[in-house]
């Protein structure tokens, strides 16, 4: 068994059920410890002790203020907050380790004039919202990164503060290690069904592939890619699904004289620092239909089709590489606006979604978890206000579309 995993709950009944033990439901979990005012009991279940597949396993680890939805910006602003003070914000606890975030910043790149009216208005919206984005000419890359080939590019955006490479594995290792230690059980098993009261509207007990029922008085849905499934159990459509994300780690034969930015070419290749004369590069197929949970097969032609073709004509450069490493993940895409689902369901009332974050999840787990943790405790939010990314935005057909998808 793998360390810090019981095979079996220890009791039959908890206050808070969290089924997915990664980013989400850990960040939960140890927002919902770190509140004097809870005084429950919290079971995180977890299919996959290994996270061999979790999107938090195979994550860039990046941050961003670059954001077209306020929110998303004002939940970024709290997650390099906390990341820049992990060990005040963990209790000053002396075995937490310093963070900080390498801010080579995020530089997108427009090539037709739509796209150059999108980052115009996204920078309105982070600069209301406190964010140091500058908008650039062609001219004005080129002087500041001579390395780029910016013939057909007629608008930049790029911020340099709090934008950039962060830990999020020792983040994730740390609210796990302090959730346990503060009570939290973490068992290995997967939640196979759910049973409701008569009237449909709470969910009663949650049960385990061991067959294992267990009582809850609230349920999260922290299941990453398989949202779908989780909230399915529950008789919940959501709008989520698993896409294919790749990721590459190169070494340039003549690496770059400074750090480079992480790059948003307009074909939707990214590329970016990542020390030692090595980069990493992501990006998809064009067809990119939602795919099997369990899909994790490699495109081998995707690299030499489209990626480095995308790469070494922005940054010539590049021209010269040598792939050391690549895998693929699962964004947990929400179809519907591609902004997080939060918060009860509004029907069922103590089932929790925290869902869809479509590729920025990693960033979003600080201020998602607190919010979560606050709703848990007192059934509202007391930081920032999460309500904009109910669940009764979908039913209703409203969505909140974020334009700034990577
Ligand atoms: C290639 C790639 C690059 C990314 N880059 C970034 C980035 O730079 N910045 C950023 O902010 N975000 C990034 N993301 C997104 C980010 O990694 C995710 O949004 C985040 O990790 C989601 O965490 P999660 O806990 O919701 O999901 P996951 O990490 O997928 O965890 C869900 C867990 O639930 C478990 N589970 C599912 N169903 C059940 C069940 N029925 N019972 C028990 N357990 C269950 C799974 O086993 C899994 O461990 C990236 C993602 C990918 C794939």
């Amino acid at each position: 068994m793998i360390p810090g995993f019981a095979t079996r709950p220890q009791r039959s009944s908890y206050d808070v059920v969290i089924v997915g033990g990664a980013i989400m439901g850990s960040s939960t979990a140890w927002f919902l410890t770190d509140n004097p005012d809870f005084n429950g009991s919290v079971l995180v279940l977890e299919r996959d002790p290994t996270y061999a597949f979790a999107s938090t396993t195979h994550t860039n680890s990046c941050i961003r203020q670059q954001f077209s939805t306020e929110l998303n910006v004002r939940i970024s602003q709290f997650a390099a907050d906390f990341v820049k003070n992990l060990r005040e914000r963990m209790g000053g606890d002396e075995r937490v380790p310093e963070l900080s975030i390498h801010s080579f910043g995020y530089l997108y790149l427009a090539d037709t004039e739509d796209f150059a009216k999108r980052l115009r208005a996204n920078q309105q919206v982070q600069r209301a919202a406190g964010a140091a984005t500058e908008l650039l000419s062609a001219e004005e890359i080129r002087a500041a990164h001579p390395f780029y080939n910016v013939d057909d590019v007629v608008l930049g955006s790029i911020n340099r503060v709090d934008e950039g490479y962060w830990d999020g594995a020792t983040v994730f290792d740390w609210w796990r290690r302090q959730a346990r230690e503060r009570g939290v059980e973490y068992v290995a098993d997967e939640v196979v069904a759910m049973t409701k009261n008569a009237a449909g509207t709470l969910i009663e007990s949650v049960t385990l592939a061991s067959g294992d029922v267990i009582a809850c008085g609230h349920v999260v849905n922290a299941s990453g890619p398989r949202a779908k499934q989780t909230a399915t159990l529950a008789e919940i459509d959501i709008p989520v699904e698993p896409r294919k994300r790749y990721t590459w780690i190169f070494k340039a034969e003549k690496p770059l004289e400074q750090d480079l930015p992480l790059t948003i070419d307009p074909s939707g290749v990214h590329v970016r620092e990542n020390g030692g004369g090595t980069y990493l590069c992501g990006g998809h197929a064009d067809h990119d239909p939602g795919v099997a949970f369990d899909d994790f097969i490699m495109d081998h032609t995707l690299w030499e089709a489209k990626i480095w073709p995308a790469i070494a004509t922005r940054i010539p450069q590049f021209a010269a590489v040598k792939v050391q490493s690549e895998w693929v993940g699962h964004y947990a895409m929400n179809t519907f606006d591609h902004n997080a689902i939060a918060g009860p369901h509004p029907v069922i009332g103590n089932f929790l979604f925290l869902n869809g974050f479509s590729g920025h999840g990693l960033q979003q787990s600080p201020a998602m978890g607190r919010g979560t943790a606050e709703w848990l405790t007192y059934g509202a939010y007391c930081s920032l206000d999460l309500t904009p990314f109910h669940f009764n935005r979908i039913s209703e057909g409203k969505p909140i579309p974020e334009y700034a998808v990577i």
